[in-house]
């Protein structure tokens, strides 16, 4: 393998990730207290809107539309208190704010799609699917930190929606992000995949597992790896990085050396962990299988180490 940096193409790995296309300004040292309250009195704003992991699409024009405007919005009983200020479009401020309406009881013209389903369906253009992960990660942030951890007073929002305040103890409290390792292991021959139990029938990826306090990123690969697989890591390099809303993760993709051979898998974690020799692996990146495995999606970030890896070894 040689994924040397001064090799890397002009477009930088992370941008052919799904959820990457976000180019909302956030402007984060312009934030204030009021800045949602300012940016909901622009006429020219436009909100995202979501309830229950479900992002709120108008049809039509033979498509679906995720933007809508303070007055459309109004019918769909929207907490414009409890709205965030992503940032600044060419066409104004944009806000994800939660919806009340039972979206099972919505108009015809408006459908309630959940977040993994308008990605992977590819039902908004990819800047907006990149706002829906920014909008997505922090309502969801919010609903679950509603009080504070430290003297369980309900904390207030502030800056926008990028902090909230305890009014008790002024305690400040700013939005996770949790980072999630996702790894592939390869030589020039062959590469390492598994199957979660919960996986689509067929479908092989890198592993994955959470970085842990105190951990470098190149140690929660080897741990993961040797973890999950029984194998131990020399080198490990970084290759590319994806928000993941679901809720608020973000997927730290990186290639590792194997030092052994033999697969030990932890069979809690995985049905199955394997070897998979190149030829392989692009029949199932190209969907073309005999047995029908397959990776997963182009878009997630485990297809672009997958694919980044077939390549790279065809060229060598
Ligand atoms: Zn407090």
């Amino acid at each position: 393998m040689s994924f040397r940096l001064f090799d890397a193409p002009l477009r930088e790995p992370s941008q052919f990730v799904g959820f990457a296309g976000n180019r909302i300004d956030r402007q984060s040292e312009n934030r204030a207290d009021d800045s949602v309250e300012k940016a909901l009195a622009d006429p020219s704003v436009r909100l995202l809107l979501m309830h229950g992991g479900r992002l709120y699409l108008k049809l039509g024009g033979g498509g679906f539309d995720p933007w809508f405007s303070a007055e459309e919005s109004q019918p769909l009983k929207v907490s414009l208190d409890r709205g965030v200020l992503l940032g600044f479009s060419d066409s104004g401020p944009v806000l994800a704010v939660p919806a009340g309406s039972d979206p099972e009881q919505l108009p015809e013209t408006i459908k309630a799609i959940d977040y993994r389903s308008v990605y992977m369906q590819g039902l908004i253009d990819e800047a907006a699917a990149g706002a829906m992960a920014q909008g997505a990660a922090l309502l969801a942030w919010h609903a679950s930190h509603r009080f504070c951890s430290k003297c369980g007073a309900e904390a207030a929002m502030r800056a926008g929606g990028y902090k909230r305040l305890c009014p008790a103890c002024a305690t400040e409290h700013f939005p996770r992000t949790d980072p999630v390792a996702i790894m592939l292991t390869a030589t020039r021959e062959k590469c390492l995949l598994g199957r979660g139990r919960h996986f689509a029938p067929g479908m092989y990826s890198a592993l994955a597992g959470f970085i842990e306090p105190g951990e470098t990123i190149e140690a929660a690969v080897r741990r993961e790896t040797l973890e999950e697989a029984g194998i131990r890591l020399g080198r490990v390099v970084y290759h590319a990085s994806q928000p993941w809303p679901f809720p608020y993760s973000l997927m730290i993709g990186c290639f590792g050396e194997p030092l052994n051979e033999d697969i030990q898998a932890d069979l809690n974690e995985l049905e199955d962990c394997r070897w998979f020799f190149r030829d392989e692996v692009l029949l199932m990146l190209a969907r073309e299988h005999p047995g029908g495995l397959v990776t997963p999606p182009k878009g997630a970030i485990a297809y672009n180490l997958i694919r980044a890896w077939a390549d790279s070894a065809q060229d060598s």
